[in-house]
């Protein structure tokens, strides 16, 4: 029998009671999915760095507690939520205050954190004319790099493929139910979780003469699996078994620490291409040509239904103006505001569900169309969207 108090308690101890939430009126954003998804967890816990986070598995591994990792809680398969039907309590364990960044040798590869997020990580190498593996969508929704890796996202990247790495920092519970801490950032850190995480936590290594490692900081050969367009095998899928190796697609399988990852020379110049169509056909003839004749891989594909474009245009004004004008840093905390509002307002019954949803994009038609008035002509013209996007010599081969 779990003792649920003790538990508490014990994690209380690690975290301060600032940052552990067991009342389940206030949890109720880390323990609902962002498009669907919801379940009951004793305890939401905000460890502060990597050793607190070490602390609270042992806990929770020692009161037989059931783990959800969680970091920014954007992605859509419900895995960074707990689900109804467990047969023992749920803690998620949260690792977005544990938001630092490393680079190695001089920024040919980078180390994130459980709380790391996209958007740091493209900011920070912007700086040293790098790029990371993936600029993707959800960048601008506070994603993290470590939520990324867990889900091999990136459906749309030609050039690189999906998020991945071989190198990690994780802590897995093996096959005599023991919790331990798996170093293979090969960075030498030590022996002990104790000496691991204290080594890694205040940097006790060169930075930037860490030996070149053995295995993969991002997915090896992904331009031959692209380019083989007669292949029988889809070139991505969701947990597709070559993809998965550790931490990379464990979709909190794992709880990672530290992932260690490519960098790569940014783009000097890139342009995205908008292509309509009234004939899917045309596109499938366009892929097969790009993949076999092209010099130059295509950055990233993207389609787009006219009907997802109408969705998009009515329900997702009011982020685009906020992202727009306001940028992603407050994101999170308007978030957290929205939550609180819907909180607030779920105990009057005069509200609907989703009203500050409702509200904010009733306020967005109070803002005139926000869409490049080309996009809109594409729109009544066409049914299917391509974005294109080309880097270097691919632009003028496009
Ligand atoms: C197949 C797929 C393709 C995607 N492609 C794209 C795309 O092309 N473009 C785009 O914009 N978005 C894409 N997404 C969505 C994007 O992956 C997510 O929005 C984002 O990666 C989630 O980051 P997060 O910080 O919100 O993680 P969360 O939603 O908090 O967590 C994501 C997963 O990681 C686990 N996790 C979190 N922290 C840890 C940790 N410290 N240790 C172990 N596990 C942890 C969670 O348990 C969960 O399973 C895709 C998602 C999927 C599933």
């Amino acid at each position: 029998m779990v003792n649920t108090d003790q538990t508490v308690s014990e994690l209380t101890a690690i975290v301060g009671q600032h940052h552990i939430i067991t009342d389940a009126a206030k949890s109720l954003r880390f323990r609902t999915g962002y498009r669907s998804g919801q379940g009951d967890a004793l305890a939401v816990v905000f460890p502060g760095n990597l050793m607190e986070m070490w602390h609270v598995l042992e806990v929770l591994h020692k009161h037989d507690i059931i783990i959800i990792m969680q970091a920014s809680n954007t992605s859509l398969t419900e895995g960074s939520v707990p689900t109804p039907g467990y047969d023992r309590p749920a803690v998620v364990v949260s690792g977005r205050r544990i938001q630092d960044l490393q680079l190695l040798n001089h920024g040919e590869q980078a180390l994130a954190f459980p709380g790391t997020t996209l958007f740091t990580l493209e900011n920070t190498l912007a700086k040293i004319d790098r790029e990371p593996h993936s600029v993707i969508g959800s960048s601008t929704l506070g994603a993290s790099v470590i939520g990324g890796i867990n889900n091999n996202s990136g459906g749309a990247l030609i050039q690189r493929g999906p998020a991945y790495t071989e190198l990690a920092l994780y802590a897995m519970i093996d096959e005599n139910n023991e919790l331990k801490l798996v170093n293979h950032l090969e960075i030498d850190l030590g022996e002990t979780p104790e000496e691991m995480i204290t080594n890694l936590q205040e940097r006790r290594f060169d930075v930037d003469a860490v030996p070149k490692p053995q295995h993969h900081g991002s997915i090896p050969d992904h331009e031959k699996v692209v380019r083989d367009v007669d292949s029988e095998k889809p070139v991505r899928y969701n947990a597709n078994p070559k993809q998965l190796y550790e931490v990379s697609g464990s979709s909190g399988h794992v709880a990672a620490f530290a992932v260690r990852l490519d960098t790569f020379p940014k783009d000097e110049r890139s342009k995205v291409f908008y292509i309509g169509t009234n004939d899917p056909g045309v596109l499938e003839t366009m892929r097969r040509d790009i993949m076999k004749t092209f010099k130059n891989l295509p950055v990233s594909g993207e389609y787009m239904h006219k009907e997802a474009y109408r969705m998009a245009k009515k329900y997702g004004k009011d982020s685009l103006i906020v992202i727009d004008k306001l940028g992603t840093a407050l994101l999170p905390r308007m978030f957290a505001l929205k939550a609180w509002g819907e909180r607030f307002l779920s105990h009057i019954p005069f509200f609907k569900p989703y009203f500050p949803d409702r509200m904010l994009q009733a306020l967005g038609h109070l803002f005139p169309n926000q869409l490049p008035p080309r996009l809109e002509e594409y729109y009544e013209k066409y049914d299917h969207y391509l974005q294109l996007k080309m880097a270097g010599d691919g632009i003028e081969e496009a």
